[in-house]
């Protein structure tokens, strides 16, 4: 896994995406030594919780709804995509129902797709005005850059995110050592989100291959 070798070296968290990936496939990845996992359906993340070993640590990386929390809460290692204080009072709820502390991000919206789920800048300052909540630790942000076969394009979303990031950390986690995770980087663009501060890539078809999608 000269890939993880590389980025260890580096402290960047390689997150292996296994989304519709059968579990032998992540069975030969964990093998080689992996043991962060990324999915991003509940139910399909619940199942893999049960088939698989229970030392991996498995990513919470799609939009999630209010009601799927309670089914990954007592194991998710790290939700990736919170844009809403309504999700995060629910997995505040779902953590203390389980007596957990759950990590989450926050989901920021960086790419010129409508499409794409995110909190804006503001909407993130609004979030942390309200009073903490327990059973929660906001350990950073994470976003996803344009399809854009425009590196500058890309670079300058990365570049942005960081700069979130730095803002949040100087106005509200700078007693808060916790919250040092920049989750950004897939397959065709980790090594620009790299250059711009990422120390967590997602990384899916470069590892697994192309997804084939069933019901697509
Ligand atoms: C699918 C997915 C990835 C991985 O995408 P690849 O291009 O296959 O590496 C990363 N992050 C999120 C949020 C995803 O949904």
């Amino acid at each position: 896994m000269e890939l993880k070798k590389h980025l260890d070296t580096l402290q960047v968290l390689l997150v292996a995406v296994s989304k519709t990936q059968p579990v032998e496939r992540i069975m030969s990845l964990y093998e080689a030594g992996i043991r962060d996992f990324g999915e991003n359906k509940a139910q399909e993340l619940c199942l893999k919780y049960e088939a698989l070993p229970k030392d991996i640590k498995w990513h919470f990386i799609g939009h999630l709804q209010k009601n799927k929390v309670k089914y990954i809460a007592p194991f998710v290692h790290l939700i990736h995509s919170v844009d809403s204080l309504e999700l995060l009072q629910e997995i505040s709820k779902q953590a203390l129902k389980t007596n957990r502390t759950i990590d989450v991000l926050l989901q920021f919206h960086i790419a010129v797709e409508e499409s794409k789920f995110g909190l804006t800048e503001e909407e993130a300052t609004q979030l942390l005005q309200t009073p903490p909540l327990e059973g929660i630790r906001i350990c950073g942000v994470m976003g996803m850059a344009s399809f854009s076969d425009n590196p500058a394009q890309i670079k300058a979303e990365f570049m942005q995110l960081n700069a979130v990031f730095n803002r949040l950390k100087q106005a509200y986690f700078q007693e808060s050592s916790w919250f040092k995770i920049r989750s950004m980087g897939m397959s065709g663009d980790w090594e620009i989100a790299m250059d711009c501060g990422s120390n967590l890539v997602r990384i899916g078809s470069l590892l697994f291959g192309e997804r084939t999608y069933l019901n697509k």
